[in-house]
């Protein structure tokens, strides 16, 4: 008998796991439903009584699918989302218990902050701190647990998490571009952000991931000879998707798909074992929400399937490591995508001033964008001929650039004054919107109807880069704002602004190869920023005018911008720390061990030879080889072993930071490259733990 496969309704179980509008729109009455409606969209506290019917509702939805706790979910600083469960459970005067869930309990939580970084912000004696529900971002069930997202806040009302600055970002970003859309007649009263995130990822088979410590404790391998071959036939990129990885990609779908993720294009990526997930775009919120839980399910399934998901950003040297791609772009309410060009003069003219804003904020706020995907994960990338290079500029494409030319120049506008709007008439209406000579080598291109921001890394949030776009772009809109509203020559001053913001700024723009040894001289020339490290970007978060930009804004206060750059930077010292030590771990009780035993071997098979009285030269000269590096990787460790001591007495975060970039981590490079040529020294069975050939290519 043929065997069909199981036919799957995809729709029936898709957002099964999520309490969402439809559930809420069926669940609740309808005044309780409307009040949620209201407080999403205006951003209104929610009564207590409101609250205590939606959280009433959200526990009987829950409880009948198995769920017993709930947890106010939130992302701290770490860069990784937590969470504290607590039961349901309420005893009643007989004895029993009940199942229950006040409005209370929704709306907020305690936590004791004390053990998540602050930089400095709050001191443990006064640990507690209190999570808030964002109504904006749907409840979900995981692991028989009701998941509230939450936004995270000292008591003293320090903002401790990623969630907050975005929400007041966007926020931020709604009011700045209803004025200007206010200027072009439109009716709108709310613009979203909306991101579609492209995620990066490698695969490796768990049994030989559990025999490396390196993937192990720092997520990357510290060590590796490269295989005999890489990623240079380009095979791999869209090539045929193995058994193994498609099973995985499949349930993986079916997870996302029940948490009511849009899990949408699955692909091989460029090297060997890397792959692309990329789901349909939301709201920035829900996306930034929903980046974080795909990761964790990607972690979850790829162990049922024996395989282990590295999300990190450079897990192997010599092949490209894996980043995320924002996508970005502004909806109103309406419908309306504010990067679509449109087809009428109208909707051009409004599009290019969009356009031109983001040209200015990109320009001014490179540092912010550049530092906003600072990490010590993602510094092998930003920079390496893989990813795209650590200067910020802009892709515009060959017909968007003519278009931009021509505003420049003054060849388009045609401002006769008797017609509402005229610039552009002649040159947009035919704009291509399948912009398809990609430029893949630039951090922040235009492709269509979006910006595609590259230089994420992969296992970052995408919170921190989408409240600093957001913020920057409300800038120049609100710059623009100010000198329009009060215009009485709307369409000439419009003209003025854009063609000298457009004068001022375009040095952002680059449509050229973003690899090219020759850009970082011109992006020199031309006084762009280029920060080659996290311990160079980092520090600039509190320079004169970011501090300004975020406090008019109220999305962070001096105070939170210092917090938050020793965070960071503090994470960098302790992730280089973690790999330190990893390092000198594996190589005094691994490699070191390896190479004596096998020069050992050698020294006996050429005292045997001498007896015998056979030539011993190759064995003298391999075991020469081995003990000369032996001893080179020995003295390595030495280094590298007082380097890490002395680190300690480094307080101040930066100067700690630039001591473990340029102390450490160079000292261990040099380490590696010591015991990668003892690897290929080696017979193969002595090396004792998978090689590169094994990780990538054993999948
Ligand atoms: P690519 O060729 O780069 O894969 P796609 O058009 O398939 O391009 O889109 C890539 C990502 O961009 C997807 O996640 C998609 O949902 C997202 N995207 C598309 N339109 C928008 C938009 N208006 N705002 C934000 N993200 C978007
Ligand atoms: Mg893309």
């Amino acid at each position: 008998m043929i065997e069909y496969g199981r036919v799957e309704n995809v729709p029936d179980y898709f957002g099964c796991n999520v309490f969402n509008e439809d559930t809420m729109r069926d669940m609740l009455p309808k005044n309780v439903y409307q009040a949620l409606v209201r407080t999403k969209k205006l951003g209104m506290a929610l009564d207590i009584d409101v609250a205590d019917v939606i959280a009433s509702a959200m526990k009987d939805w829950a409880v009948a699918r198995g769920v017993t706790h709930f947890t106010h979910w939130f992302h701290p600083l770490t860069g990784f989302s937590a969470e504290k469960h607590d039961s349901f459970i309420s005893p009643t005067v007989d004895g029993r218990v009940i199942m229950e869930f006040s409005g209370k309990e929704l709306i907020k939580g305690e936590s004791d902050a004390s053990s998540f970084p602050s930089g400095g912000l709050r001191a443990t004696f006064e640990a507690r701190g209190y999570t808030a529900w964002d109504p904006t971002s749907p409840a979900f069930i995981k692991d028989n647990t009701l998941y509230i997202p939450t936004a995270f806040c000292s008591y003293t009302g320090e903002i401790l998490d990623k969630k907050t600055p975005l929400l007041r970002s966007m926020d931020v970003l709604s009011r700045q571009a209803i004025r200007i859309l206010r200027l072009f007649g439109s009716t709108a009263t709310r613009v979203t952000t909306t991101v579609g995130p492209e995620q990066e990822y490698f695969l490796v088979d768990k049994k030989l991931y559990d025999q490396r410590k390196d993937l192990i404790f720092t997520g990357r391998t510290l060590f590796g000879a490269k295989a005999p071959r890489g990623q240079e036939l380009d095979d791999h990129y869209y090539g045929n998707i193995k058994d193994r990885v498609h099973d995985y990609m499949t349930d993986l779908d079916r997870e996302l798909w029940k948490l009511g993720i849009l899990a949408k294009t699955e692909h091989n990526e460029v090297a060997p074992a890397q792959h692309e997930l990329a789901p349909i775009f939301t709201s920035s919120n829900v996306a930034a929400d929903q980046n974080a839980l795909m990761m964790e399910i990607m972690k979850k399934v790829a162990l049922k399937h024996g395989l282990v998901c590295l999300l990190h950003e450079k897990p192997f040297a010599g092949v490209n490591g894996s980043g995320k791609h924002n996508n970005w772009s502004m909806s109103t309410d309406e419908g309306e995508n504010l990067l679509d060009p449109g087809a009428s003069p109208r909707e051009n003219i409004q599009f290019l001033t969009f356009l031109v804003a983001i040209v200015k904020a990109v320009d001014e706020y490179a540092d912010l964008l550049r530092l906003s995907v600072a990490s010590a994960g993602n510094d092998h990338r930003l920079g390496a001929n893989e990813a795209p290079p650590a200067i910020i500029s802009i892709f515009m494409g060959d017909e968007l650039q003519a278009i931009l030319d021509a505003l420049e120049t003054g060849e388009m506008i045609k401002a006769g004054e008797s017609q509402e709007f005229e610039i552009g008439v002649e040159a947009l209406p035919n704009f291509p919107k399948d912009n398809t000579d990609r430029n893949r080598t630039s951090p922040f291109a235009f492709t269509g109807n979006k910006f595609e921001f590259r230089s994420l890394g992969s296992a970052d949030t995408i919170s921190c880069t989408n409240t600093i776009l957001n913020t920057i772009v409300a800038n120049s809109l609100r710059e623009f704002a100010d000198k329009l509203e009060n215009s009485r020559h709307f369409k000439h001053d419009l003209n003025d602004l854009l063609v000298e913001t457009l004068k001022k700024h375009k040095r952002v723009i680059f449509n050229g190869n973003g690899y090219d040894a020759s850009w970082v001289e011109e992006a020199a020339r031309r006084g762009l920023p280029n920060y080659i490290s996290t311990v160079d970007a980092m520090p600039h978060y509190t320079d004169e005018k970011n501090v300004q930009l975020f406090e008019s804004f109220r999305v962070y206060t001096q105070k939170e911008l210092r917090s938050r750059t020793d965070a960071l930077l503090e994470n960098y010292s302790k992730v280089i720390n973690i790999e330190a030590l990893t390092m000198l771990d594996m190589a005094k009780k691994q490699i070191l061990p390896t190479g004596i035993r096998y020069a050992s071997e050698l020294a006996k098979a050429i005292k045997m030879k001498k007896d015998a009285g056979l030539d011993r030269s190759l064995e003298t000269k391999l075991a020469n080889k081995v003990t000369e590096l032996s001893n080179a990787l020995s003295d390595a460790i030495d280094k590298l072993d007082s380097l890490v001591i002395n680190a300690c007495d480094k307080s101040d975060t930066e100067e700690c930071a630039r001591y473990y970039r340029d102390e450490v981590f160079s000292s261990m490079q040099s380490m590696r490259s010591i015991a990668d040529e003892l690897e290929m020294s080696v017979p193969e069975d002595m090396w004792p733990f998978p090689t590169y050939g094994d990780l990538m290519f054993r999948v």
